[in-house]
């Protein structure tokens, strides 16, 4: 090779290595940039996520736990729309809801089609069931009035308490929980109601959703017995448990009729904190 053509081919590598390097420097100052504002986005995050645990427990009140608000009124709940649910006029709380419509979208993917059957009760709602129960007007699961057939105050409670809450301690209260598609047991043991229990029991959590009331047995000795219809948003939930974990108690159950027998069943720690363990 001739000396100017050794020269210009040693001249263009040289021009060839430098921009390659000069690239790869480019390359990794971008790079670096990118992992700062990565690292920046994360930080921000985790900051807000804090912030909002710590503004959800900071709202949280015995009023809020007990069910003592209007759920059509609170900012905080929004109405379910009719196209997820039986009947009209039902509420969520706004994320529960937001979480639940992912899940709702997710299952009809695969061939599921949830239907909310019932989601937030205030006190007074369920005061109305509770009462009715109480006083016969509307029979028990087995056909009995309870008036008549549990006179006594405690049995007839405890009885009542098979299946539904005593105003004050109802999940149902904090518009976190909701019942799917149908009330008993056996629906989803067989077809269509196995395949939508199924399908909840292996993506719900993906969600955030979790069972509170699973099989009684000597993990969850006390409590409501199982509801395989009934799930709850953990990431609200979870902090209301805690909540009435700490704050709540037996004396803050009253203002209607069988009240008085809450501290002698101990309804606080047997039925509100009587949960399955996963959802704690
Ligand atoms: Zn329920």
């Amino acid at each position: 090779m001739p000396q100017r053509t050794q020269i210009l081919h040693n001249v263009l590598f040289s021009i060839l290595f430098l921009s390659v390097l000069f690239s790869c420097k480019k390359k990794e100052r971008k790079f670096l940039q990118n992992l700062k504002s990565t690292t920046k986005l994360v930080q921000q995050t985790v900051e807000k996520n804090k912030t909002s645990l710590k503004t959800i427990a900071s709202k949280i009140t015995v009023d809020f736990i007990t069910g003592h608000f209007d759920p059509s009124t609170d900012s905080t709940f929004i109405q379910v729309s009719d196209k997820y649910a039986d009947r009209h006029g039902m509420y969520m709380k706004k994320q529960a809801y937001d979480a639940f419509l992912k899940m709702w979208t997710a299952a009809k993917k695969d061939g599921i089609n949830l239907e909310i059957r019932s989601a937030a009760r205030n006190f007074d709602y369920q005061k109305g069931i509770w009462e009715r129960k109480w006083t016969g007007e509307t029979k028990l699961s087995t056909g009995e009035n309870a008036s008549k057939a549990y006179t006594k105050p405690e049995e007839r409670a405890l009885k009542i308490l098979e299946y539904s809450s005593m105003p004050g301690t109802s999940r149902h209260h904090w518009g976190t929980d909701v019942d799917f598609n149908n009330f008993n047991n056996d629906w989803f043991e067989k077809g269509e109601g196995l395949k939508l229990f199924t399908w909840l029991e292996n993506n719900a959590s993906d969600f955030g959703f979790c069972r509170p009331y699973t099989q009684k047995d000597n993990k969850r000795p006390y409590g409501y017995n199982e509801e395989k219809w009934h799930w709850s948003y953990m990431p609200l939930s979870r902090a209301y448990t805690e909540f009435a974990q700490k704050e709540l108690n037996n004396q803050n159950i009253k203002g209607f009729k069988g009240s008085d027998v809450a501290s002698a069943i101990d309804v606080v720690n047997k039925y509100v904190l009587g949960i399955n363990h996963s959802c704690k």
